[in-house]
């Protein structure tokens, strides 16, 4: 059997050529990092449960018309995802205050927003992925008026519908990070969602006593990261609790 092609290795994932012009395929790693890879550990199982959130947030969101790289899952870390050219940017939208809002603006960490906001940094680990505003997009050519534009309409409805799917199954959703593509097909262009959706790239605290299930346990040396990540997956109905092991749930209804 010959290697597949690496196309691109980022911190938590790989990708390789796909079977077929036009995809990729994703493959979800357990390394963790965090503070621009500063901190760094292997969390056993959590590649497993990101690549099935992900497949989880990205299936749903199709339902209600927001477009996405999301084709199928391959097997337990592997997904198949269409081909995009990443926009250089990631999308943050925020419901809470939190992280890097609110040590930059004094805000106390879980006062809610008079509205959900949206930011955007630019994606240089060189630079700490620097916050960057909507002028200096348009004037570097990072993504064009209309991007912009498609990327804020497309963030705030994935946040209406990720906040009340989380707020059905006990989870607020605090924050977010979001990428973008550009999907070439025939001669049009289109932005779509990429990426992932996971509790490496949300902030999920408990409705109820707002205690983290997402990366920040890992950031802040809480303890418990994999186990928070597949609590989120089995509130969602992921993985059902078989005695005392965990068993995935196949998305069509069938344990596997
Ligand atoms: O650190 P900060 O408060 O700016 O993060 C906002 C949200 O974006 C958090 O949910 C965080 O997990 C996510 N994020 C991410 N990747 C980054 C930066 C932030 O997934 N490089």
């Amino acid at each position: 059997m010959s290697r597949r092609r690496m196309i691109y290795e980022v911190k938590a994932k790989n990708l390789y050529e796909g079977p077929e012009p036009g995809t990729l395929v994703q493959y979800f790693k357990d390394d963790a990092t965090a503070f621009n890879a500063e901190k760094r550990a292997i969390l056993d199982g959590k590649g497993v449960l990101n690549n099935r959130i992900s497949e989880f947030m990205m299936t749903r969101l199709s339902t209600i018309g927001i477009p996405n790289h999301f084709i199928k899952r391959l097997n337990m870390r592997e997904q198949l995802i269409k081909k995009v050219e990443i926009i250089p940017l990631e999308v943050i939208v925020r419901n809470v205050a939190a992280g890097t809002l609110a040590k930059r603006l004094g805000l106390q960490e879980g006062e809610r927003l008079p509205r959900a906001l949206v930011e955007f940094c630019y994606k240089d680990d060189d630079l700490g992925d620097p916050l960057v505003s909507e002028e200096h997009i348009s004037a570097f050519g990072w993504a064009s008026p209309p991007e912009i534009d498609d990327m804020i309409a497309l963030a705030l409805r994935t946040n209406d519908f990720m906040s009340g799917l989380f707020a059905g199954v006990g989870i607020r959703l605090v924050d977010f990070k979001l990428e973008f593509g550009r999907h070439f097909e025939d001669d049009m262009v289109r932005t779509i969602l990429a990426d992932e959706i996971s509790p490496d790239s949300c902030r999920l605290w408990y409705l109820e006593s707002n205690d983290k299930l997402d990366k920040d346990r890992f950031r802040r040396e809480l303890g418990g990261v994999t186990e928070a990540y597949a609590e989120v997956a089995r509130r969602l109905g992921i993985i059902r609790d078989s005695g005392d092991s965990a068993e995935i749930v196949d998305l069509k209804g069938a344990a596997k």
